[in-house]
């Protein structure tokens, strides 16, 4: 059997991973800025991360939700209490589309409204209902998916209230900071006063924090700098270091029911171990303070190099818009230079690397960053 080919492939097999470095099959070492699009939070085999899912492992890998599993409880414990949001529960699934999914249904029964505003250039996965609410053309959705969607330029809060006025929206769903879309950030008043017009049209206001969350924007979820709270909040990629897992974080004045929600895989034992390992890493070593640091120092350094046109972002996830495609600067980088990055559209480098990314290895990726638009631009 062949693969499907759905993905464009470079030609490089990373085989091993250690901190924010990968290697390729013939040894080569790769600084890795792109984290496997932000999915690696604590580095690459860490130490502690392995160790817990391979204890868990040998005692045991998965059974169903409808047995008690206390691996999941100490995963909300430690979730709420790194994220600030001990009064929310959480829900496992699988991934970020899942998060997304489940995140609209809860608004849809709660409100009893099926409209769903969403924002230009968004990205929420790639499901039915995640895939509605992504404004890309070349994500095609279900016939028929997309007609209770609304898309709203990001920032533009009267769009917004002229919407909510009509009394027929279910949610707002809002990534922390565009990702997909080009590191775009909601501004701060857009934020609170959107917080406060979901509250008044009795509206849930979803943040997708799965590319922007778990301490990538140098807070636990990018939303923490706008000082509001979600009514829901959608976590997966940093969650599990690699180790599919997903979450959706819950405000108190929802009411879980029997069987409102469900899945098979969400919250399984190996999962759950790999998210407990997460959590105990960002704590133990600061990597909240580490991704904001070492971002701030990046951020600054980028905004002296006269060939970006703009630098944008906050803690470890960064876009370097260019005036010129990136596609020969990107590859570049990664065959000659041995650095991975990712991109959005077709003139912005994205970065998005492991939060324990120190600030020598940041270095290191501005000189390769500098010789690469020396040797081209
Ligand atoms: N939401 C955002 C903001 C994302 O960036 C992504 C994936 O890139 C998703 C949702 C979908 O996550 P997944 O691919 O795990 O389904």
């Amino acid at each position: 059997m062949d693969l499907f080919k759905v993905y464009q492939l470079f030609d490089i097999e990373p085989v091993k991973g250690e901190g924010s470095f990968i290697f390729d099959k013939d040894g080569r070492r790769y600084l890795d800025l792109y984290g496997g699009h932000a999915v690696i939070s604590i580095g690459h085999c860490h130490p502690h991360y392995v160790a817990m899912i391979s204890a868990q492992l040998e005692k045991l890998g998965f059974y169903s939700n409808s047995v008690q599993n206390s691996l999941q409880k100490e995963l909300a414990h430690k979730l709420g209490e790194l994220s600030g949001l001990p009064e929310f529960s959480l829900f496992l699934c699988n991934s970020g589309a899942e998060a997304n999914e489940n995140a609209l249904k809860i608004a849809s029964f709660k409100t009893g409204k099926s409209k769903m505003i969403a924002f230009r250039k968004a990205f929420h996965g790639r499901t039915s209902g995640a895939v509605a609410v992504t404004d890309n053309p070349s994500i095609v959705a279900p016939i028929n998916a997309r007609d209770n969607i609304v898309f709203l330029e990001l920032n533009n809060i009267q769009l917004v209230e002229d919407e909510l006025e009509k009394g027929d929206v279910a949610a707002v769903v809002i990534e922390g900071i565009q990702g997909i879309g080009g590191i775009r950030l909601p501004e701060v008043g857009f934020m609170q006063q959107l917080r406060e017009l979901c509250t008044r049209y009795n509206t849930i206001l979803i943040l997708d924090e799965v590319q922007s969350g778990y301490g990538r924007s140098g807070k636990f979820f990018a939303f923490q700098h706008c000082g509001i709270t979600p009514d829901i909040v959608t976590t997966a990629k940093g969650m599990g270091n690699g180790f599919p897992i997903g979450g959706v974080l819950i405000s108190p004045h929802f009411e879980a029911k029997t069987g409102m929600l469900g899945t098979t895989f969400g919250g399984n034992h190996l999962a759950c171990a790999a998210g407990i390992a997460v959590l105990d890493v960002i704590k133990s070593q600061k990597l909240i303070s580490n991704a904001e640091e070492t971002g701030n120092y990046l951020l600054s350094e980028l905004t002296k190099f006269g060939q970006i046109k703009e630098v944008r972002g906050k803690g470890l996830m960064i876009g370097i818009e260019f005036e010129q495609e990136v596609a020969e600067i990107r590859k570049k980088l990664l065959f000659e230079k041995n650095v991975f990055t990712g991109v959005s559209g077709k003139n912005i480098i994205r970065l998005l690397p492991p939060l324990n990314l120190k600030k020598d290895n940041a270095a290191l990726f501005l000189e390769k960053l500098k010789e690469t638009l020396d040797e081209l631009l």
